[in-house]
């Protein structure tokens, strides 16, 4: 594959490329470029010429691209999911609902952008007004995590092109051939040249380059706290705005009169899905005193039912992306067991023939776990959770907020109010009370503390693609 860049695929004037390998076998199966800082320069020129037309295109026929563009995803669905499976070793039949579900949320912002409104205050001075008008930021580099590649693509995506800016997306280098596709389906839509430009490399090599480059007005990031802590410092000082996706370890409290029959499959569902590799994950569980060992009970029982193994198996998690993905789980498991945890199901590497070549960690708890444990502490992108016992609803709200991050937070309660006041309480960007609902496409996403600056999706998302600007005129 090379970049795509102006609606072409374009070789890199780095002329060095980097492999894509399937994470269940280990086989490299596709080769994308490894960009360098002439790279980037030809990409942001391509979207900074394409910006200045772009944004005087009608909102409407914005729109009708934007529709097509949803449509062909749906059309490709199977292909792309396929594709999203292979790179990333998610079980093909979740992958296929990633890209229908991103279909939907770019409709969704297809929409809620044909609402975008300016305001013209009443000041009653007479000959005089101001409008408030918004205008599209510019250039948007979107750079994306591995893990679902194409929902973090497109909560970005279509905010970015229905507002009128033009977008370089800079994928994962383990996951980059599923939004290579779409970049081109789009182009099939009938986007002009250089609206949706894609840019493979590796972060550390041109990274600093997409973030700082002249033509730069937005990085919408996801990823690593570190990462974008770093990006964040860098944006400040060339003034760039960003959107800032970053880790969390979600803590769930369940109180004694909750409905554990609702509340263990979602918690088991909601902790390993996607092989625990995704950022609102459960990670840390709360469990009031009088009914911890049944929970702990019911809760290994339900995660015995998880099938290991290969992507097109249809089991139900496949193996971690990488080394560096798989060390947490391992490290944090260990950690536990030495501070004095009972691990009830899981916690070593899985081995034997349909396991050998890839990283695959089996669902795992940690019970008795305690606020020493690294598990309770670090964020672990993978499929283990750690279980403790609380007394009473301060204290159990005090250890959910006793963390760096602040992404999502999970109740169960038997009382209703009871699970709103501690959702009050909680320090997270979203809360769920008495189950846990796929994220909805309008209403706000993002974290509080270390888990994020900004919000996407609903209008909120779309908004922070825009600049206000104040017009004031006499007549
Ligand atoms: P990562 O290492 O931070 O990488 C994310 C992206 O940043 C990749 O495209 C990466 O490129 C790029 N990158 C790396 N170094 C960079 C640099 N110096 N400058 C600019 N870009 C750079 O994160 P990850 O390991 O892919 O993903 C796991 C993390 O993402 C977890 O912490 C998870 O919680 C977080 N996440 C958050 C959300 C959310 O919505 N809050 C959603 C998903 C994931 P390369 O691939 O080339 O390294």
């Amino acid at each position: 594959m090379e970049n795509f860049i102006d609606g072409k695929w374009v070789k890199p004037l780095s002329g060095t490329y980097g492999d894509v390998s399937n994470p269940v076998t280990g086989e490299v199966f596709e080769k994308v470029p490894h960009s360098n800082i002439a790279d980037v320069d030809a990409v942001m020129e391509s979207s900074f010429k394409a910006f200045k037309k772009w944004k005087k295109v009608p909102v409407a026929e914005r729109a009708k691209l934007q529709h097509k563009g949803a449509q062909l995803m749906r059309e490709h669905s199977e292909e792309l999911g396929n594709t999203l499976a292979k790179e990333l070793g998610r079980p093909v039949a979740a992958c296929i609902r990633e890209i229908n579900r991103s279909a939907d949320l770019t409709d969704y912002y297809t929409e809620e952008g044909l609402r975008l409104k300016g305001e013209i205050p009443l000041h009653n001075i007479d000959g005089e007004r101001a409008m408030i008008v918004r205008e599209p930021i510019g250039v948007v580099v979107s750079i994306t995590s591995f893990n679902y590649p194409i929902a973090l693509l497109t909560m970005k995506l279509g905010a970015a092109l229905i507002t009128g800016c033009t977008i370089v997306s800079k994928p994962s280098d383990e996951t980059p051939l599923s939004t290579m596709r779409i970049a081109e389906l789009f182009s099939e839509a009938g986007y002009p040249e250089g609206v949706f430009n894609v840019i493979t490399g590796r972060g550390r090599d041109i990274g600093d380059a997409l973030v700082t480059h002249k033509h730069t007005a937005k990085i919408a990031f996801t990823g690593g706290t570190n990462t974008g802590q770093r990006i964040g410092a860098l944006a400040a000082q060339h003034c760039k705005r960003v959107t800032l996706e970053l880790g969390g370890q979600s803590p769930i409290i369940v109180c004694a009169d909750a409905d554990l029959e609702k509340a263990v499959p979602a918690i088991v569902k909601h902790t390993f899905a996607n092989s625990g590799q995704f950022c609102y994950r459960i990670g840390r569980v709360y469990v009031q005193e009088s009914i911890y060992e049944e929970f702990v009970k019911r809760m290994t029982e339900q995660t015995a039912k998880l099938t290991v193994g290969d992507q097109f198996s249809g089991c139900d998690m496949g193996p971690m992306i990488s080394e560096k993905m798989f060390k947490p789980s391992m490290e944090q498991t260990a950690d536990a067991k030495k501070k004095g945890a009972r691990i009830t199901i899981g916690g070593e590497r899985l081995k034997g023939s349909q396991y050998d070549k890839g990283w695959f960690f089996p669902p795992t708890i940690i019970a008795d776990a305690d606020h020493t444990m690294d598990i309770m502490n670090e964020e672990t992108f993978g499929p283990v959770a750690g279980v403790m016992k609380f007394s009473n609803n301060d204290e159990a709200v005090a250890l959910a907020n006793d963390s760096v991050y602040g992404l999502a937070a999970y109740v169960f309660a038997g009382e209703l109010g009871a699970g709103l006041r501690i959702a009050e309480d909680l320090e997270a960007g979203s809360v769920w009370v008495n189950n846990i609902q796929r994220s909805y496409h309008d209403v706000p996403f993002g974290g509080m503390k270390q888990s994020g600056i900004g919000r996407e999706k609903g209008r909120f998302g779309i908004e922070s693609f825009t600049e206000l600007k104040t017009i004031y005129y006499s007549y």
